[in-house]
């Protein structure tokens, strides 16, 4: 079989097409790490290396392996490593590592290195028994969390716990999450544990248990009532987080701002998103990105995770399913989150 000299994989090889195959191991280069991988989350933006959809902004080199929610023991170091072991336990999310000389590394913003590889596009990722990965963009994994579940707080995690840690809102604001998905379900429970008053908003009264479960102290049925009109009822959000976003829902539920509330967008959509001008103005309202976090912030979502008690609802699939894994993430159909394992 080659056992020794080759490990297992899927990687997509055209549009749609994952194929099960066996890679030959190679040796980390300079500032890189092998990792063998335990587990490994099936998230959405997976569909960059699969379906090519980020085609234009990040064209996609088939064969590629994806998977950027990867967890796994250190088995072989390269050249100038250093602060990493053989045997210690790591994650690597979809920013693939900084290169710690270009303009915003030298002033401390690691996520947009330009620089940087997105795992799973530009290098292979984690579906797969072994990755190369850049010391640089590793994660730190508690001995409390296990692997299948540190995986999916590696994307969905880290992009929910960063951009509320990073937004506005203090202890005892209102705070709203849209969407109950592998982002939300995690954001809403972020949400309540960084000690927020906590709306979670979705489609249809069937969430609202769901919602309450996580620890939303108001559910909000977007299908029965409008959104912005309920955030105001509730004196108005410091935070809006859009896990789930469809440009118009996020225009509409914009309104629901309370003045100097800030909109953070984290879940990808190609629809434009209108917003009047004069929405924006009065109350000094602000629509904004967060693309997932750095390595230390990282470190921390997944220390606070296991601290606090959060944890993706997932279903785990081994290595040789990805392909039926994916397939139903992409119908909507996870709850929450795939994790593959292997092995
Ligand atoms: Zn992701
Ligand atoms: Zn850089």
């Amino acid at each position: 079989m080659g056992s020794a000299s080759s490990y297992q994989a899927v990687q997509a090889v055209a549009p749609g097409q994952l194929e099960l195959v066996r890679k030959p191991i190679r040796d980390p280069g300079p500032g890189e790490v092998r990792i063998r991988v335990e587990a490994c989350g099936v998230c959405h933006s997976d569909a960059g290396t699969v379906e090519g959809t980020f085609e234009g902004t990040f064209p996609i080199d088939w064969p590629r392996v994806p998977g950027h929610e990867a967890v796994g023991r250190i088995d072989a170091l390269g050249a100038h490593v250093q602060g990493w072991a053989i045997g210690q336990r790591v994650g690597i999310g979809f920013l693939g590592g900084s290169c710690g000389h270009c303009e915003y590394c030298r002033g401390g913003d690691l996520v947009n290195c330009r620089n940087q590889e997105f795992t799973g596009i530009h290098r292979d990722g984690g579906y797969a028994e072994m990755l190369i990965a850049r010391a640089s963009g590793l994660m730190s994994v508690p001995e409390d969390l296990s692997s299948a579940n540190a995986a999916p707080l590696l994307c969905a995690g880290l992009t929910t716990f960063s951009a509320l840690r990073n937004a506005p809102a203090k202890p005892g604001d209102l705070v709203a999450v849209l969407g109950i998905g592998g982002l939300g379900h995690l954001g809403v429970q972020y949400a309540r544990h960084m000690g927020f008053e906590v709306a979670a908003i979705a489609r249809g009264a069937e969430k609202a248990a769901l919602a309450k479960k996580l620890g939303a102290h108001h559910y909000i049925d977007s299908a029965a009532s409008n959104p912005a009109e309920a955030l105001q009822g509730l004196g108005g959000a410091k935070v809006i987080l859009f896990t789930a976003s469809g440009g118009k829902m996020v225009a509409e539920t914009f309104k629901g701002l309370r003045p100097g509330g800030v909109s953070v967008i984290v879940g990808a959509s190609p629809d434009p998103i209108e917003v009047s001008s004069t929405d924006l103005i009065f109350g000094s309202r602000k629509l904004q990105g967060a693309l997932t976090g750095d390595p230390a912030t990282g470190d921390e979502t997944l220390r606070f995770s296991a601290l606090s008690g959060v944890s993706a609802m997932i279903e785990t699939v081994p290595l040789e399913k990805a392909a039926d894994a994916y397939a139903k993430m992409m119908a909507g159909k996870a709850r929450f989150r795939i994790v593959l394992t292997m092995g």
